[in-house]
This record gives structure tokens, C-alpha cells and sequence, in this order.
């Protein structure tokens, strides 16, 4: 078997067999395939796509190119969560607590921001002393000792992973749905979960920009979860402007805590609690919507959730006390209020500017290789649907220097939409899944 062959077969539009699938990713993981042919073979997929069959045992070839980590020890249901990515989508942060006091076991393993998406662990490691750099050992034992550990992805899962995102992100392969379903399902799979929850983003601010998409998205995932005997269901839900009120790193975990107080944004608490009621019907907890609904409110209503948030914050070395005070987070020391220039109606509150106005601001990274300032971000004032007055403050910027506040501020200047009327959209728009 040669690349030039296979390359040529996709150019053409035919279909790899799967002997041809495993033998391409695992000579590519270990160099005897060039990145220049899988550069090619990248586009030609992104041309022609992968069949059903061909994604199985694509996603399959991927997942076993590396570690796969094994809970079949673990005496509960063992369930992960995975968001496409969105602008102040900090849900994963009160949801796995929540999930957790019901009886799941979560091996949360997540990612870091990129542009302007968010990322959960840049949001964890604001807390002082909080590492989601675990060696197996660790993570497995915070596991098995609180049943959910908040870790990075470990260097030894998917490495195929590794390599393939770095060449699709410099050959302009990135959005294929095969490809980004594959990417995603690989690490998932390689978790050995029971069960998966997407929440796949739609709107302005997401990877996604339209419903068709997303739902396709979607539809591929939870078919590849089929294909691999592993339960997932997705929540097709709204990113056209920011969730909740906090978009950052430090901020976000205020409003994390919030949720878990049971005083978070409505939108952020209705996320948690859909995602919730899905982790707790994969994992077998109860049966019906309405009994997961009162399960996840008891978590929140008895501390049963921020209790468990706080063992492992102390299992991460992180500080517990910034669960009753806050101020010990890390926060900006200048302050910009953003004002409406006009009364009205909020008919647009973009999340895409205001997601790479926080990353100019330094929440976010424009490389890989950048460094991030926890403290800084964006309190947005008034969402689609408010009233707001001449004047009023729309947002207000914790920022650390001058030119950051300077690059950041342009993007705001139309990222707010004032007009006659405005109501915003459902914001769980639809469910994919068994
Ligand atoms: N996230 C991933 O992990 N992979 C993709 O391809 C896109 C988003």
C-alpha cells in the first residue's frame, strides 16, 4: 500500500477500505507518511467526505493510535461533557459538580481557548494553585477518590489527534464535518465513556454558523458514539450572543460559583440544567426528565455540589476559600464602560465581537503559543431583548494596559444592536440522540 494510491482513490472520490484507513493513520502517527501526503489526502476528504463506514473505522484508527484509558474498575456510570465552543460558555465548570453529587463519574478531560472561544481549563487555572496538568496516576486517583477530576487532555491519547489538527489548522482543512466529528469523537471515545452529552453551538459566536451545519455536526457524532456501542446525545443550542453575563477566565468562575449557589444568569442555569438532565438519563441515575430535574436542584439547594467542586479544587491545589470569597481571584485592576449611544430595544448583542474583543484584551490567545491574563474580561450589561437607555453601560472591561483597552475597543463599537424591538431566540434549539 502507497499514500500516492490512497490519495488518488479519495481524489477520485472513492472509498477507502478500512485495512486502507487503519494503515494511513497509523503510518502517519509514526512518520512513515509524510505531512505533505496527508496534507493532500486532508483535502481530498474535505472535497469528497468520508462515508458512514469510513468514519467509523477513520475515528476507530485514530483512537487507537494512542492510549486508551480503561474504567471498567469504576462502580458508576462513567460520562464526559463536550461543548463545540462559544463565547462565555463556562457551563462544564458548575455542570460536572452538579452531575457528580448525582452518582456519575466524570474523567472531564478539556481544552484551551482559541481565538474567540473560551477554553474550561484557562477558566479552572485562574483559581491560585489549580494544575489540570495530571499525570495518569493523579487523575485516576482524584477519580476514584471524588468521582471528577478537571484535567487537560494527556499527551498520550489520540497522538494521531495531535498531528493531524496541527496540519488541517496550517492546509485550510479545518471545517469538514467529517474531519472535525472524527477529531472530536477520537478523544472522546478514547476515554472509555458510557456516555457522551454535546452541546453543539450554533450562531454567530460558534465553530457553527447555521442550524443545517450544526445539526449535520451533530447527527455525525452521535452516529459515530453508535458505530463505537458508546450513548451520545447533543443538544443543538444558541451562540449568537454571549452566555450568561461574564465573559473571561477568573470571571467566569465567579459566575460558575454563582450556579452552583443557585444565583447564576438564568441562560447559563438552563444550559447546566438541560446537559445535566441528558448526563443523568445516559448514565442510567433515573429514567425520567423531571426526577433528574429535582436530583441536579437537591444538588444545588443542599451545597451537596459546591462541596464536591471544593474537594477537588483542594485534590487540584487549588485555594477552596475562593468559594466564599471571591475577591481572591485574580481580577484586572482598570475598569471601561461601553455606553448604548441610543435608546431602544437590544435586538443584537454579538458574541463573535465580543469574544475577540475579550481575547484582544488578553482572556483569550490568537496563537497557541500565547499567554493569557486571567484577571481581564467582559461584563456585558444588557443582552438582546433589553430595554437600555442613552447612556446606559452595555458593558464594562476589566483590562490591565492601555493598548490592549485599545484594540479591543473597535470590535465593540457595532457588537450591540439598538433598534425598535428585539426578543432573543430559544436557546436549547434542538436534541439529537437516543
Ligand atoms: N475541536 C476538536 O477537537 N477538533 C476539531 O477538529 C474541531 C474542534
Amino acid at each position: 500500500m502507497t499514500a500516492v494510491e490512497l490519495i488518488e482513490k479519495k481524489r477520485h472520490g472513492l472509498g477507502l477500505t478500512s485495512n486502507e484507513i487503519r494503515w494511513l493513520i497509523s503510518a502517519y502517527t509514526d512518520g512513515t507518511v509524510t505531512d505533505y501526503q496527508m496534507a493532500a489526502m486532508l483535502m481530498a476528504i474535505f472535497i469528497h467526505g468520508l462515508n458512514h463506514e469510513e468514519l467509523a473505522v477513520w475515528t476507530d484508527a485514530m483512537l487507537h493510535s494512542g492510549e486508551v484509558l480503561d474504567f471498567s474498575d469504576v462502580d458508576a456510570p462513567v460520562l464526559d461533557k463536550h461543548s463545540t465552543g462559544g463565547v462565555g460558555d463556562k457551563v462544564s465548570i458548575p455542570l460536572a459538580p452538579m452531575v457528580a453529587a448525582c452518582g456519575v463519574a466524570i474523567p472531564m478531560m478539556s481544552g484551551r481557548g482559541l481565538g474567540h472561544t473560551g477554553g474550561t481549563l484557562d477558566k479552572l487555572e485562574s483559581i491560585p494553585g489549580f494544575t489540570t496538568a495530571l499525570d495518569p496516576e493523579r487523575f485516576n486517583q482524584i477519580l476514584r477518590s471524588t468521582g471528577l477530576v478537571l484535567a487537560g487532555q494527556s499527551e498520550t491519547l489520540v497522538p494521531a489527534d495531535r498531528k493531524l489538527y496541527a496540519l488541517r489548522d496550517s492546509t485550510g482543512t479545518v471545517p469538514s464535518i467529517p474531519l472535525i466529528s472524527s477529531s472530536i469523537m477520537s478523544k472522546k471515545l478514547a476515554e472509555d465513556l458510557d456516555g457522551l452529552v454535546l452541546d453543539v453551538k450554533v450562531g454567530k459566536g460558534a465553530f457553527m454558523r447555521d442550524l443545517d451545519s450544526a445539526r449535520q455536526l451533530a447527527e455525525t457524532m452521535v452516529g459515530i458514539g453508535a458505530a463505537h456501542d458508546t450513548k451520545v446525545a447533543a443538544l443543538l443550542t444558541a451562540m449568537d450572543q454571549p452566555l450568561g453575563d461574564e465573559v473571561g477566565n477568573a470571571s467566569e468562575i465567579r459566575e460558575s460559583i454563582d450556579v452552583l449557589r443557585g444565583e447564576g444568569p438564568a441562560d447559563v442555569t438552563e444550559i447546566t440544567m438541560a446537559l445535566g438532565v441528558e448526563m443523568l438519563l445516559l448514565g442510567g441515575i433515573t429514567g425520567d426528565e423531571q426526577s433528574a430535574r429535582n436530583l441536579l436542584a437537591k444538588t444545588v439547594e443542599t451545597g451537596s455540589a459546591l462541596a464536591l467542586f471544593e474537594r477537588v479544587i483542594v485534590e487540584q491545589g487549588g485555594n477552596p476559600e475562593v468559594l466564599t470569597n471571591p475577591a481572591l481571584l485574580p481580577i484586572a485592576p482598570l475598569r471601561f464602560e461601553v455606553k448604548a449611544r441610543q435608546a431602544g430595544i437590544v435586538s443584537e448583542c454579538d458574541a463573535l465581537s465580543i469574544g475577540v474583543a475579550a481575547m484582544r484584551l488578553g482572556a483569550g490567545r490568537e496563537r497557541k503559543e500565547d499567554t493569557i491574563d486571567p484577571g481581564v474580561g467582559i461584563t456585558v450589561h444588557a443582552k438582546i431583548g433589553d430595554r437600555v437607555e442613552v447612556d446606559q453601560p452595555l458593558a464594562t472591561l476589566a483590562y490591565a494596559t492601555e493598548d490592549r483597552l485599545q484594540s479591543a475597543l473597535p470590535l465593540l463599537d457595532a457588537a450591540w444592536i439598538i433598534g425598535e424591538a428585539g426578543a432573543p431566540g430559544p436557546l436549547i434549539i434542538d436534541r439529537i440522540g437516543p
